[in-house]
């Protein structure tokens, strides 16, 4: 059995994870507090985000996995107020301290970090149910935060990537639906595992970006919390709407749409911009090689309005997944 002191040395204090001493970490783990450095003109962005065992990712997952999602979740974060992300803390109880788990949980980490650059810089451990939680810290030039607040009416709305695919993912892991190929379950293991955070659009887009927003808790629902906090309403054009083409293969037309809509866990970038900026967003798009696709505009109501191809308004049941 290991100590407090041993996991966090042997662990989480390793090569290509921890933070070494650089301009902007003063000290990193192993001692009180961890020191940063914050450069002139910045602003840090900071964000939480605690993932639940059985809430949030089945507790048999393997842990290489759980520890990627847990830093990627969060980085979509730094990714969506287009800031570079920089070093994150970590908050882990575990019912047992086995070393083996901890050693691939930590290696999943690891990969997140080194492939994004952000480093752990210091923790806190306890004994508990499963739970860790993670808090990224990152660095945007002050006053360039792309905010939720910013949208206003006649502003274009974006998402990049496709949609409903991490939604399918789960209905897969939860075991509600079989039957796929291995390359099909390889795929939507790595959709609900493994999200990209777009962090090098989320950097490239600020600059012409009014609002934003990632994609977790479905697209209307977090289209609904740009609208409340921008006093403005939405429309949408549903056949505009990328819908996962995993999940055309797997569902009716009008499954597949309604789980493209309210799935959360996509964790892709939904922005507002003036549409002076769609030409600009286009060619972002193919210069980073990430699908980005306009939905809809913004309107001077106060709801999210969904349309189809002959103009008929379309509600869905849940806007997306609420815990309380
Ligand atoms: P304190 O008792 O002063 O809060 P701890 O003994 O809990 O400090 O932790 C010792 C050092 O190890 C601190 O620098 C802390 O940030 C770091 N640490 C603890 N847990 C973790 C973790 N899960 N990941 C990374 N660093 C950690
Ligand atoms: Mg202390």
């Amino acid at each position: 059995m290991l100590s407090e002191f041993d996991i966090i040395r042997q662990c989480f204090d390793q090569k290509g994870l921890s933070a070494p001493e650089t301009e902007l970490v003063k000290t990193g783990i192993g001692d009180d507090c961890a020191l940063l450095s914050i450069p002139t003109g910045k602003e840090l962005a900071l964000s939480m985000d605690t993932l639940v065992a059985d809430v949030h990712f089945p507790s048999s997952a393997e842990p290489a996995l759980i520890g990627a999602r847990a830093l990627s979740v969060n980085l979509s974060d730094l990714a969506a107020t287009g800031a570079e992300p920089c070093v994150f803390t970590l908050g882990i109880t575990l019912p047992e301290a086995d070393p083996d788990w901890l050693m691939a949980f930590a290696g999943g980490l690891k990969s997140i970090a080194s492939r994004y650059n952000c480093a752990l810089i210091g923790g806190n451990i306890s004994r508990g149910p499963l739970v860790i939680t993670v808090q990224v810290h990152g660095l945007v030039e002050t006053g360039n935060a792309i905010l939720r607040n910013g949208a206003s009416p006649g502003d274009k709305i974006f998402v990049t990537g496709s949609l409903g695919q991490a939604g399918l993912a789960l209905k897969y892991i939860l075991g509600e639906l079989d039957g796929f190929n291995a390359e099909e379950e390889a795929l939507l293991h790595n959709a609900y595992f493994k999200p990209v955070p777009r962090i090098e659009a989320g950097l490239a887009l600020a600059p012409f970006v009014s609002a934003g927003i990632d994609v977790s808790d479905g697209l209307l629902a977090d289209l609904g919390h740009i609208c409340q906090s921008s006093g403005a309403g939405a429309q949408i054009t549903l056949p505009a709407v990328p819908v996962s083409a995993h999940l055309t293969h797997r569902l009716s037309e009008q499954e597949a749409l309604a789980m493209a809509m309210t799935a959360g866990d996509d964790y892709e970038l939904l922005f507002t911009a003036r549409p002076e900026h769609e030409q600009s967003i286009m060619a972002l798009s193919l210069q980073l090689d990430v699908p980005i696709h306009c939905i809809g505009t913004m309107t001077s109501g106060s709801q999210v309005i969904c349309k189809d191809a002959q103009g008929a308004e379309i509600s869905f049941e849940k806007d997306g997944y609420q815990h309380f």
